[in-house]
């Protein structure tokens, strides 16, 4: 795929970096599932409004009504992008876990008084599993080896107990796989729940749309949809939202406060205290509009074409072993982790970076109890391309794994480990 061009232009296109033999490289950075880089249009629009900013829904200047109509602009545009009904509303958040905490704050008590349930599945990133479990009302189901078992065990499940909610992952950020959405909404919705989906990695990579697909709430993060850190988004149906405990308490979330009694705002003011993030509102906003001008089957194509070179080149190598979660899972997105046998996930990501100027990601990534039944304890390797991955990096990560494979780390791995140890 060495002829592969990016689909979007990114900001740091043509970032050199350091290598440990005193040589500089185009920098690669395969890790943009943890954080992607924000594309160049994002770019010149934060800079554009930068001058510009001030107070939001707080002054009657000038500046303030331009920072307020940027603001609600921008509202609209994310809620657009993932497909809002007309009635949902669109909550600007930090990311994808203050959405998932938000939400958490919001599903219905059952009639007993009891916090409502909740379904999981031991695949979830930390952020779409700890505010569950923090409830005590979460049920935790553990994934099946195949797509069809994981979809038995929920449907078995949501039959035994009445769940006010299924929360899961769109594209899983350990294997970039994911459950099929239609019938996880069929499932959830015959059994009366709700569903919520983490768009964490979804979102970026996929044309996602709630109305198209009846999910009833999706949250998402800037920083991993090209834009800068700082803003992401829940977006879903208004009547939990607009009862459900406030996220933050603090100015802007009420309508009235009284040394004795505040009354609260509906959503999304209810769940916006605080002076709101204008930049970062329209920069996540900018970023949302930028990928909606890509055709979605282009956007596609391109990361499968991409994920695919990587996960036949890495697994033609003598020890390298690329993880699933489901052994029958369709349309991931380009997510890849790897082991490579007998040596230490940290340490090849240090000879990664050090000797060839790539970066990747190593560790548990937020998904202890996956990688926990997937017997990687001890960590994997993760690699991750999107709009701005040129095919060019994909084939400079397996060249480089596969002189690692071949020859042994050369002798500089030696001053990464000294280095790394530290
Ligand atoms: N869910 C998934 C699937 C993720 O990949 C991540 C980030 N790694 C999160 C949630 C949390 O996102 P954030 O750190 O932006 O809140």
């Amino acid at each position: 795929v060495q002829d592969v061009a990016p689909v979007l232009p990114v900001a740091s296109g043509d970032t050199f970096v350091p290598l440990v033999d005193g040589t500089s490289v185009r920098y690669a950075n395969l890790d943009v599932a943890a954080s992607a880089p924000a594309l160049a249009s994002v770019a010149a629009r934060v800079s554009e409004v930068l001058p510009l900013y001030a107070s939001v829904h707080r002054g009657a200047g000038y500046l303030s009504q331009v920072s307020t109509a940027l603001y609600e602009a921008s509202r609209q545009s994310i809620g657009a992008f993932v497909g809002a009904r007309a009635d949902d509303v669109t909550i600007v958040t930090r990311n994808t876990t203050d959405s998932l905490n938000l939400l958490a704050g919001c599903v219905p008590a059952q009639a007993d008084g009891t916090p409502g349930r909740v379904l999981v599945l031991d695949v979830e990133h930390h952020a779409n599993f700890l505010p569950w479990q923090r409830t005590g009302a979460a049920t935790v189901l553990t994934g099946g080896a195949t797509v069809a078992a994981t979809l038995d065990a929920i449907e078995g499940e949501l039959a035994r107990t009445p769940y006010a909610l299924l929360a899961v992952t769109g594209a899983s950020n350990v294997t970039g796989e994911s459950l099929p959405v239609a019938d996880l909404v069929r499932l959830a919705h015959d059994a009366g729940a709700r569903v919520l989906l983490d768009g964490a990695q979804l979102v970026p990579h996929r044309r996602f749309s709630l109305e198209a697909t009846g999910v009833d709430y999706v949250a998402f993060s800037g920083h991993k949809t090209y834009a800068p850190f700082g803003a992401g988004a829940l977006v879903g149906r208004r009547d939990w939202l607009d009862t459900g405990t406030p996220f933050l308490a603090g100015g802007g979330a009420v309508r009235n406060v009284r040394v004795d009694a505040t009354t609260w705002h509906p959503a999304p003011a209810r769940h916006e205290a605080g002076s709101p993030n204008v930049i970062g509102a329209v920069a996540l906003a900018a970023a949302c509009e930028a990928l909606a001008t890509v055709d979605p089957a282009s956007l596609a194509e391109h990361e499968a074409t991409l994920r695919a070179r990587l996960v036949d080149g890495l697994d033609a190598l003598e020890g390298v072993h690329v993880v699933h979660a489901w052994d029958d899972a369709t349309d991931p997105v380009g997510v890849v982790t790897f082991v490579v046998e007998d040596h230490d996930p940290g340490l090849v990501a240090a000879y990664l970076s050090a000797e060839h100027g790539i970066g990747v990601r190593d560790g548990r990534f937020c998904a202890h109890p996956l990688l926990s039944r997937l017997g990687l304890d001890g960590g994997a390797i993760r690699a991750s391309v999107g709009v701005g991955t040129a095919g060019e990096e994909v084939e400079r990560l397996i060249g480089a794994l596969a002189s690692f494979v071949a020859d042994g780390p050369r002798a500089q791995y030696a001053i990464v480990e000294n280095l790394w140890t530290v």
